[in-house]
């Protein structure tokens, strides 16, 4: 079998067009487009190259960046108090604090500090816990975007076997969350699985977020599979994901590239996520 390839740029491409559309269309009746902060501390290069993807794609789709890019060394009440600032901001519709953060910031208490209505990330706890309560919320825009990749091919969740790799609260834990609200049947595996590989197997669909290359080979994988391959490592000069893609597009009936699979769709979910809580302030629909 040769995996059919879900095009995750192609698919990201044509709902920033909606999008935008939808943009288009709610500017003049608002008087105002979607406005996004992205906060970025420190020059981390791979953040650095994040937030400037991020902001771009706010320009493409007609969203106002109101980005704050503070040095390493800003602390961490200044940082809420820029937060803070934003929250009050009738402007800006969605706030996301670029992670890593240098390590002598407190990460969760900045997170805490966003209104959980800017909370465009879906990280704050609100957020989080209308995610497991299956109540309307923002959702972590990395598993949303594998979710959204997943409707576009023919299969139905509910009663399926997902198996997810991974147990971070960016992705593999909310991802799981997900598949679980879509009546999948959810196992998680992490580094302290036993056995890992009798548990891929058996997966109908299987989503790898581990940040280890080639860390699923073609013999983890069971025929037929949808394969969602979420890690990006930078290997010499060359993105590879988790999934040995050669070895699994070879067993796997649909596959995500890396590059070109769930990066551009997060990004997209980002957008969504910001639009969706500018429509909320006004009470008007996506
Ligand atoms: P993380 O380091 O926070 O979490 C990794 C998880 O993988 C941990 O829960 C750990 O238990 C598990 N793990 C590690 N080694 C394992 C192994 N050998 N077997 C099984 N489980 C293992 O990382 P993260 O933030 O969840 O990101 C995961 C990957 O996804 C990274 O490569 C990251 O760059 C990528 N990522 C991509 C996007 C995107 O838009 N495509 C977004 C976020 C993260």
């Amino acid at each position: 079998m040769t995996a059919q390839i879900i095009d995750g740029k192609g698919i990201a491409r044509s709902l920033q067009a909606k999008i935008a559309q939808r943009i288009q269309e709610l500017t003049p009746e608002y008087g105002r487009p979607p406005g996004l902060a992205v906060i970025m501390v420190g020059n981390n290069p791979a953040s650095a190259a994040y937030v400037a993807n991020k902001e771009k794609a706010c320009l493409r789709v007609g969203i106002t960046s109101y980005g704050k890019h503070l040095p390493g060394n800003t602390t961490q009440s200044e940082l809420k108090a820029i937060i803070e600032e934003l929250n009050d901001n009738p402007l800006v519709d969605g706030i996301l604090l670029q992670l890593p953060v240098p390590p002598h910031l407190d990460s969760s208490e900045l997170i805490n500090t966003i209104t959980p209505s800017k909370d465009v990330d879906g990280l704050h706890p609100v957020n989080l816990g209308r995610l497991v309560r299956g109540e309307a919320g923002l959702r972590s825009c990395t598993p949303a975007a594998v979710m959204e990749l997943l409707k576009t091919i023919p299969l139905d969740l509910a009663g399926k076997r997902a198996v997810v790799v991974g147990r971070s609260i960016l992705v593999g834990k909310p991802l799981a969350l997900m598949l679980l609200e879509a009546n999948a049947t959810v196992t998680i595996v992490h580094s302290r699985t036993v056995q890992p590989q009798e548990i891929t197997k058996a997966a109908d669909i299987l989503v790898v977020a581990a940040g280890q290359p080639n860390l699923i080979k073609g013999e983890m994988v069971k025929a037929g599979a949808v394969v969602i391959d979420v890690g990006i490592n930078r290997l010499g000069d060359k993105l590879v994901g988790d999934v040995d893609f050669a070895a699994v597009s070879q067993v796997a009936s649909y596959i995500t590239p890396v590059p070109g699979g769930v990066g551009p769709m997060t990004v997209t979910l980002l957008l969504q996520n910001t639009l969706w809580s500018y429509c909320r302030r006004y009470d008007t629909h996506l």
